[in-house]
């Protein structure tokens, strides 16, 4: 019913960016039935001034409902808290567990601790790195690659929401980073995601792959530190085209999610 709710309604992708002195400073992506883009797009104009900004930009595109892939979100497992040095290596494992070559998942960790856009700051979206050698790929270095025109269903959000809050996860970063591994691990070519925040005060991150799920990490960086990025890691010889397509136009919602585990439950 909901999917067919889904295809029968016109949906709109909502797209916020605020930006100061050529600074990026937040940004949102958002995919809802019509009658809630008014609403919405108040919610991400109030977010955009959390830091005043120089310019906010909001776009609101019709969608083609009839395209709307529909995914589910992975299991998520919490990793016990170290400090962020450990927990960078225990992020490397996982992906050297999702099938990242250790020389790869290095490369893009290290970029994204030294800021990886070209002026030294975060960039706006996500690095593309092979996930053997290492290289970056993403066309625009500045800009990256992001994931947009992505959401969650309302009733696939409520249970999603009692399963977080359940362990103490009730910071909406968590379930908007839920949803874009979401669509990010659906993409052609990608075979996991390396996160960290590049906001001061919240130093959690996470791998995602079919591999390991979502694997949470409480300290990948310090707090205060204000670089932070993406890494989606692709298989050599990847349709750039076709993965970047998808990745910024397919539409994407999510209708449901795993489970939330405490690591040591797994061993
Ligand atoms: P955030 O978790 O919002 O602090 O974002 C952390 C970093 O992830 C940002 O600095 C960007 O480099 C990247 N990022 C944020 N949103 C997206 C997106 N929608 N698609 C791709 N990369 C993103």
């Amino acid at each position: 019913m909901l999917i067919f709710a889904a295809m029968t309604n016109p949906y709109y992708s909502i797209r916020m960016h605020a930006e100061r002195d050529e600074l990026h400073l937040s940004g949102a992506e958002r995919l809802v039935p019509a009658a809630a883009v008014e609403r919405v797009t108040q919610e991400l104009i109030g977010r955009a001034f959390n830091t005043p900004p120089g310019a906010v930009r909001i776009s609101v595109d019709l969608v083609d409902s009839s395209r709307i892939v529909f995914g589910a979100i992975p299991d998520v497992t919490l990793v016990p808290k170290a400090d962020y040095l450990q927990g960078r290596q225990q992020a490397v494992g996982a992906l050297i567990e999702s099938g990242v070559q250790e020389k790869s998942a290095l490369a893009a960790l290290a970029a994204i601790a030294a800021g990886a856009s070209p002026d030294g700051h975060a960039m706006r979206g996500a690095m593309l790195v092979d996930a053997v050698s290492g290289e970056r790929l993403e066309p625009d270095r500045h800009r990256g690659v992001r994931a947009t025109r992505l959401d969650i269903m309302a009733d696939a959000e409520v249970s999603l929401h009692e399963e977080l809050h359940a362990s103490g996860l009730q910071h909406l970063r968590t379930r908007e980073a839920l949803v874009l591994a979401a669509k990010v691990l659906a993409a052609p070519g990608v075979v996991a995601e390396l996160c960290w925040s590049d906001a001061a005060d919240y130093t959690a991150g996470y791998v995602a792959s079919q591999q390991v799920g979502y694997r949470r990490f409480p300290n990948l960086k310090q707090t205060g530190d204000l670089l932070g990025g993406r890494a989606f890691f692709v298989r050599p010889g990847f349709d750039l085209d076709a993965t970047v397509a998808f990745l910024q136009q397919t539409p994407f919602l999510v209708q449901g999610h795993g489970r939330v585990k405490q690591m040591d439950e797994m061993q």
